[in-house]
């Protein structure tokens, strides 16, 4: 008996997504608006969390049917406590190749070194923003960029394998297309633009406020950057044409 696991196209499931926890410490509009995620939002109790335990069964049971990858994901993983001893029980799985865990990153730097000993290989960190402001305007908790890069930073030093993630939506970051770009080269890491998606609802996800990756892409090319550059220099020049304009018709 074939005991893998195929979807309906006969390919066969080798990658598995546990969410360990699904609170979060941001309240991003695109996922958990803090409008409807508000201070007095029903979370699932304790109780009704997979257990650790719970969840080393599952992927034992999954293992066996020709899953190799897991990726741990919440909410924010990282608020789950002793998430570290998890890693190190799934590690010991017979068949599993590889462990992720996708994160905010603020709680990283407090634990990348333990996660990477516990036997994690590689985070995705997401980061829509390089400015302060829209970053804190898009976490809907006034958390600068601050202990993102500092955790980005602690798990490459940890030696995790690390790609960030950016939701970009329209009319909100897209200016951050290119200066993240640029930060990601910078730090040798792979950078992966996501679609402003509808996830249930809960979001007030419009087409009109979705980027396509075809869109992001425009932003690289020479074209985009010279007329970016031209509107900038015709900027400034009508702005001092103005300012000239003022300041004869006040000397006069
Ligand atoms: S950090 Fe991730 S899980 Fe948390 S609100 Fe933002 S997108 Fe959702």
């Amino acid at each position: 008996m074939n005991s893998q696991i195929k979807d309906s196209l006969d390919r066969p499931l080798r990658d598995l997504r546990i969410s360990v926890i699904d609170r979060c410490n941001f309240r991003c509009s695109y996922c958990m608006p803090a409008e409807i995620f508000h201070e007095n939002f029903q979370f699932l109790p304790k109780s009704e969390l997979l257990s650790y335990e719970e969840i080393v069964r599952l992927s034992k049971i999954f293992a066996s049917l020709g899953v190799k990858k897991l990726r741990l994901t919440g909410g924010e993983p990282l608020l789950r406590r002793d998430l570290t001893t998890l890693v190190s029980n799934l590690v010991k799985i017979e068949g599993i190749e590889d462990i992720g865990l996708t994160t905010n990153g603020v709680f990283l730097k407090k634990h990348a070194v333990d996660l990477r000993e516990a036997g994690l290989q590689r985070v995705n960190i997401s980061l829509d923003s390089l400015d302060d402001d829209l970053f804190k305007k898009m976490n809907g908790r006034d958390i600068g960029i601050k202990p993102v890069i500092e955790g980005i930073a602690a798990a490459k030093e940890a030696g995790l394998g690390v790609k960030v993630n950016m939701v970009v939506k329209k009319e909100t970051n897209e200016s951050q297309i290119l200066p993240m770009a640029r930060f990601c080269k910078d730090e040798g890491i792979q950078l992966r633009y996501i679609e402003f998606m509808d996830v249930g609802h809960t979001n007030g996800w419009q087409l009109k406020n979705v980027i396509t990756k075809k869109n992001c892409l425009r932003c690289f090319k020479p074209n985009s950057i010279l007329n970016r550059l031209k509107k900038i220099i015709l900027g400034r020049w009508q702005n001092a044409s103005v300012i000239r304009a003022l300041l004869q018709k006040w000397a006069s």
